[in-house]
């Protein structure tokens, strides 16, 4: 490697997507992936026959050049899906998004979440909001709070909606209209859909990696092999395979706290800047089963009563990810950033729930059961996040070094934000070259 080169750390859908530029511009690159294989969270597990995602992956197109290129990929191995997603709240089903599906739940919930709908519509006072817990009550009221919002986000992100910032809602929140609202009250809403998700893409054959695999089919993917320690003075990365990687200009996609762990001189700022950003983890259990056992594509779960957030239906996503006639599920729980789950126990109580949800019948249902940690899963955004990230991101930038991607960039990206954020870091790594 020469001191011109572009060093990628990281082979997710980020550092694939800046290679691939790279390729395009000619302009030589090394790419470092710590696993044995591409993909990061958009690689597939196989266990006797079933396919298991970390968690739902499902495609959700918003830029026509990344549809048209991961069509072309699959090249008609697709499937169209429209949304069935639940929430299970009050011992009731109702249809996502809550805040425009209250049809089925008790008639003191709804009546509290419509009337405080309107106290917000209606509200004159709107400062701009500074916590996501007002955010959610100017959007949605304080009853709909009550009831999904605020629980289900202490559940998920573990941590009450009044400690974060107004970015945590975001373009992933389907906002509410009183007109619909009441409709969605009055009746239940079949053909009403909403939101970024309204509907998906997921690859008929072989899970979510196939795009992996497809985007990737030409690469040089260095695997097994972390970086480990940077030294940005000499622009020198070191690996676990006891290698010095030279470069000139560094694209890393690993989580933005790792990057700057490895860093060995750094200002003593930017190491408590990093200190301070929070994440959390998810346990998934994926549970492959010896029948169908539910039309719904996922289900929230903003009560207590059940330890995980969302369960989803891979078989529903594509019949093809169960040997025939079977089932599956997956189950996320959350947990706090370096802190431990107790593992068994929680399997135990999927098992559980399941049951009394009437998902199986016992264990005996159960054929497979295949665990996936993610140690970063969901960037949280709490009251010095956006400073913190802007004080080291502009450090590193005047290292030359570039970070992208869901954890690399600290954002709430999807897979395509993924794989575009990481297209434009070759574009802005191509115009300091002059290429
Ligand atoms: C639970 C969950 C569900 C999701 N569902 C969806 C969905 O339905 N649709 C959607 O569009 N998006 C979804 N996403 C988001 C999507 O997974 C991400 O946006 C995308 O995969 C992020 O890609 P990335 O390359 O930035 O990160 P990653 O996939 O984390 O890739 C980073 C890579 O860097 C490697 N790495 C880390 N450190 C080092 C090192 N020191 N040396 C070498 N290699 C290293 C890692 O092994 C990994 O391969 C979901 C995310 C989660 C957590």
């Amino acid at each position: 490697m020469n001191m011109d080169d572009v060093l990628i750390i990281g082979a997710g859908i980020t550092g694939i997507g800046a290679a691939l530029r790279m390729e395009e511009l000619k302009i030589p690159y090394t790419i470092i992936e710590k696993e044995n294989r591409a993909g990061g969270l958009c690689r597939t597990e196989s266990k006797g026959g079933f396919l298991f995602d970390y968690t739902g992956h499902l495609l959700h197109f918003k830029n026509a050049e990344f549809k048209k290129r991961i069509l072309r990929i699959l090249d008609g191995n697709i499937e169209h899906r429209e949304r069935n997603a639940w929430i299970f709240s009050n011992t009731v089903f109702t249809r996502y998004p809550f805040q425009m599906n209250l049809y089925g739940l008790p008639e003191n919930v709804i009546i509290e979440c419509l009337l405080h709908y309107c106290d917000s519509i209606y509200s004159y006072d709107k400062p701009l909001p500074e916590t996501y817990e007002d955010w959610i009550i100017q959007n949605f009221g304080k009853g709909i709070g009550k009831h999904f919002f605020i629980p289900y986000t202490k559940k998920m992100l573990k941590l009450h909606p009044r400690l974060l910032l107004p970015e945590t809602g975001g373009r992933f929140v389907p906002k509410a209209n009183l007109e619909g609202m009441l409709q969605g009250a009055l009746f239940d809403q079949k053909k009403y859909q909403m939101g970024y998700n309204a509907n998906f893409f997921y690859p008929a054959y072989g899970g979510i990696e196939t795009i992996i695999n497809g985007l990737t089919s030409k690469m040089k993917v260095n695997t097994d092999e972390k970086v480990i320690e940077i030294d940005l003075k000499k622009r020198i990365a070191k690996t676990s395979k006891n290698r010095d990687l030279k470069f000139r200009y560094l694209i890393s996609t690993q989580p933005l706290p790792e990057l700057v762990n490895s860093i060995t001189s750094k200002p003593t700022e930017i190491g408590n800047c990093s200190k301070r950003l929070n994440w959390i983890s998810i346990f998934d259990v994926n549970f492959g089963l010896s029948k169908k056992n539910c039309n719904k594509h996922w289900i929230y779960f903003p009560e207590k009563e059940f330890s995980f957030y969302r369960i989803g239906f891979p078989h529903n996503f594509s019949k093809n990810v169960t040997p025939g006639g079977c089932g599956s599920v997956y189950i996320e729980t959350s947990y706090k950033k370096n802190s431990k789950i107790n593992k068994d126990a929680c399997i135990g109580k999927c098992v559980d729930d399941m049951v009394s949800l009437k998902l199986i019948d016992n264990d005996s249902n159960i054929k497979e059961i295949q665990t996936i940690d993610i140690p970063y899963a969901y960037v949280i955004y709490e009251k010095d996040t956006l400073s913190d990230v802007k004080k080291i991101k502009e450090y590193l930038r005047k290292n030359d070094v570039f970070t992208a991607g869901r954890f690399g960039g600290w954002e709430y990206f999807s897979m395509e934000d993924s794989f575009i954020d990481g297209q434009k870091t070759g574009d802005k790594v191509r115009d300091l070259l002059n290429v």
